[in-house]
């Protein structure tokens, strides 16, 4: 047990002796515990800050639509290549190399996305909310451009 861990149980502890809080796991009623673990559940428990507003609505939105546009690009592109490779033809010309594209692409910005997550939680929530909806164009126009292909070459 570290040095800072007593503090913290004892904080715990004394924060749930009057009151009626729910375990977050099993919603075991805590009030009166004693240790850092639920009673029922058995997970071990700690003390925290919060903020008031998670602040993560609109950043998981836009996780979301970029991860859907990577999955889409990058599920078809093999389901392309296997197909090409067992059954020969091949997409149009041109497709491949857009999904080739459109798979980095949209890898890159999910990738940034990620990395630039404190940065975008910070933003205003208009200016949060407008990049998660430009993420959701992603996907959008991914299927848009495949339905457009199969409608144009059948
Ligand atoms: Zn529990």
């Amino acid at each position: 047990m570290h040095s800072d861990e007593q503090p913290k149980q004892q904080a715990l502890q004394g924060y749930l002796a009057d009151r009626d809080e729910p375990c977050p796991l099993c919603s075991y009623n805590l009030r009166g515990l004693q240790g850092e673990h639920c009673p029922e559940c058995g997970q071990e428990l700690t003390l925290r800050v919060n903020l008031v507003d998670a602040v993560r609505g609109a950043y998981l939105a836009g996780l979301i639509g970029l991860a859907c546009a990577f999955g889409f690009n990058a599920l078809l592109l093999v389901a392309i290549l296997v197909m090409t490779i067992y059954f020969g033809g091949g997409p149009p010309g041109g497709f491949f190399l857009y999904l080739v594209v459109a798979a980095i692409l949209s890898g890159l910005f999910l990738l940034g996305w990620v990395r630039r997550s404190v940065q975008i939680r910070r933003e205003p929530i208009t200016q949060r909310t407008v990049l998660a909806i430009i993420c959701w164009l992603a996907p959008l126009a991914s299927v848009a451009i495949l339905c457009a292909v199969i409608l144009t070459y059948g």
